[in-house]
């Protein structure tokens, strides 16, 4: 399962800190809830892109005794199953929906001048499906602006709310990705009967 690391900050700062198991350490299992802290169980690699930095980043991970699952604890600032960060995807949805940019220069703002323009579709795909989750599931968090759509509407809110604040409530109280889980994912990945009484409220 992943979680979200409880940190706020730089990628640096975030290298720096992971060295300390203790720090973030659970203080119990979020799969079986038994009450026990888990155990520091090693790291995982992933690679991530952001406006300043392009490499690998470790994952801390966790142990739970009792159910014997893991827990990842994911920096706030990266998707789920997504290289690139929230950042350079917001800057990029940003300027290609909101400002109306081409696709060429919404990768000049996201800072990825040369990034293949499919990429860019393929985020664009994955948000307008997603668009109207979101929307639901952050108006508890903003006052929702008339917009012509959407799209447009769910754009106006990240901004207001700010992306990486946004994802920390989505994904931590609500399991919503920002672009959609992977379809083979969706079962685990969003509480439907939540976003379904959102919609309603
Ligand atoms: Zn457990």
């Amino acid at each position: 399962m992943q979680s979200l690391h409880p940190f706020r900050g730089s990628i640096q700062e975030y290298l720096q800190e992971l060295s300390d198991p203790d720090r973030y350490r659970p203080n119990h299992c979020p799969l079986c809830h038994t009450p026990d802290p888990l155990r520091a169980h090693g790291f995982y690699c992933r690679t991530v892109v952001d406006v300043q930095y392009d490499g690998s980043i470790r994952v801390r991970r966790y142990l739970c005794l009792l159910c014997r699952r893991t827990v990842s604890l994911l920096p706030e600032f990266v998707l789920p199953y997504l290289r690139f960060c929230i950042q350079v995807i917001g800057l990029f949805l940003v300027s290609r929906l909101l400002s109306r940019r081409t696709l060429r220069e919404a990768a000049g703002a996201a800072l990825q001048p040369n990034m293949p323009y499919q990429r860019g579709q393929f985020w664009i795909r994955r948000f307008q499906q997603q668009a109207t989750a979101v929307c639901a599931a952050l108006a508890s968090l903003t006052t929702v602006v008339p917009a012509r759509d959407f799209l447009t509407r769910a754009l106006q809110m990240l901004e207001a709310i700010g992306w990486i604040p946004a994802h920390r409530f989505l994904f931590a109280q609500l399991r919503v990705h920002l672009l959609g889980w992977p379809r083979f994912l969706v079962p685990q990945g969003c509480c439907f009967h939540r976003l379904a009484a959102l919609s309603s409220s």
